[in-house]
């Protein structure tokens, strides 16, 4: 079976999406005119169903209500025709974790068993949730622990929604059932971003609208486990559901994608989903970066780039961000960085670099750069004017930092860790 992306078949042991044992539908993840559909197939008289679905759309994306039963405005015998048919819908929520960083982890189960986590990071100036798209990753990054996980299986936009939700119960941020709405969050998000500021536990921290208007979670990256380009279709439309004003309403300049590399869905995601990209760059070389990102193998270093000089909305109000993984004696020499800032001005690209020191896990093969030689590379490329701020490893103490997420803790040889790799390798179709 192939995951989707028409240009870029990859083969991967995807399993289909669940089915609840009670044959009830989620109703979350459905767009609004699907939801609409839902509800007509459902029994509501056709004439109803806009006005009904939009009540149930603004109970559950406004509200944040988990139970049929809590849509008051909604006669007790259509709330229990839906009742019978459709659950709102929630990941269980598994293992909640909360790192002295103020970083919050959940680890989430959903209906056939599978498990992925999700991360709510808060700074002094903004509050950000890192997503997952797929339960594994079919990419192999030789430094990520989420790619050495052998089962795979796209989230569907439930999933990948619920996860937003979810969140937003645990931080408490949703409004009463009878309250006002909360405000909208601005559009833009203008917040400094080349400087951290660290996030202090119990205190007010300004930046962001934390506490006072109720918003904690105010920007999203696409970060989680998975390769959101390799879950094209169900990523797209969990985000256009929370970027729907009438709803979560997080605007697009608020979310970030994240990619390895996947350049025949660039142009589509900038085109379908029009949110800020991050490219996972992390070596200016091939040899380097087939090595750590194999799929380098497959679209190349250059191609890459020129995607990126293509990537619709790109500008230098909106920037590419590259992340750049700090591997000691891999790709951290200051010849790297030079070569890396040649790359940007060769393809004239609106970027900013993101360093992120390894964050190390059971069995990963590499050590992180040492403090000066982070430093080092950093000042050389932000002194060819180009921002390249270094990214503290955040919620380190509970497994929650870039790339350490993976929800089995199952211990594997290395042998089987190049198995594995191989297989995947093996599965591409080119
Ligand atoms: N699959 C996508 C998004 C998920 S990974 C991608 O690769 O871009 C999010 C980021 O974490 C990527 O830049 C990834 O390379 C980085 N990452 C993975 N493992 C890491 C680790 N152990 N230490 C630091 N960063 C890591
Ligand atoms: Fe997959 Fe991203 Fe990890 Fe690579 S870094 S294995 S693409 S999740």
């Amino acid at each position: 079976m192939q995951i989707p992306g028409p240009n870029d078949p990859i083969v991967t042991p995807r399993r289909p999406a669940p089915a609840r044992a009670d044959g009830k539908r989620p109703l979350l993840g459905l767009a609004k005119p699907a939801l609409r559909e839902a509800l007509i197939e459902a029994g509501i008289p056709e004439k109803q169903a806009k006005m009904r679905s939009q009540q149930v759309w603004n109970w559950i994306y406004q509200r944040g209500v988990t139970e049929i039963a809590q849509m008051a405005n909604i006669s007790k015998d259509t709330r229990a025709l839906l009742d019978a048919q459709f659950v709102v819908g929630r990941p269980e929520v598994v293992q909640a974790q909360v790192s002295t960083d103020g970083t919050r982890k959940w680890l989430l189960r959903f209906d056939d068993g599978e498990e992925a986590e999700c991360v709510f990071i808060p700074d002094a100036y903004r509050g950000t949730l890192c997503v997952s798209s797929q339960v594994g990753c079919t990419l192999n990054c030789r430094f990520c622990h989420t790619g050495t996980m052998k089962l795979v299986r796209n989230l569907t936009p439930a999933e990948i929604v619920g996860q937003v939700m979810l969140a937003r119960d645990a931080l408490g941020e949703w409004p009463s059932a009878t309250g006002p709405a909360l405000p909208a969050l601005p559009e833009a998000d203008d917040a400094p971003d080349d400087e951290e500021a660290p996030y202090i536990p119990g205190a007010h921290n300004p930046g962001a609208n934390y506490t006072t208007q109720g918003r904690m979670l105010t920007n999203i990256v696409m970060m989680g486990m998975g390769e959101p380009l390799y879950n094209f279709d169900n990523v797209r439309d969990a985000l256009q559901i929370v970027m729907d004003g009438e709803g979560l309403g997080l605007s697009r300049r608020r979310i970030t994608l994240s990619t390895s590399g996947v350049v025949p869905m660039m142009a589509r995601a900038g085109e379908e989903i029009g949110v800020n990209l991050a490219v996972s760059l992390h070596a200016t070389r091939k040899e380097i970066r087939d090595e750590i990102v194999p799929l380098n193998k497959k679209y190349g270093i250059e191609e890459l780039l020129a995607a990126c000089a293509a990537y619709p909305g790109a500008s230098n109000a909106r920037r590419i961000t590259f992340e750049y993984v700090m591997l000691k004696d891999k790709n951290d020499h200051d010849e790297h960085a030079h070569e890396l800032v040649r790359l940007i001005r060769k393809y004239k690209l609106p970027a900013k670099v993101n360093l992120i020191p390894f964050n190390p896990w059971p069995g990963s093969i590499y050590e992180t750069s040492t403090d000066q030689q982070v430093s080092r590379f950093s000042n050389i490329i932000f002194e060819a004017g180009i921002s390249a701020p270094v990214r503290r490893p955040r919620g380190r103490d509970i497994m929650a930092a870039c790339g350490q997420l993976k929800s089995a803790s199952e211990k594997i040889t290395r042998a089987e860790l190049d198995r594995r790799a191989a297989e995947k390798e093996a599965a591409w179709v080119d």
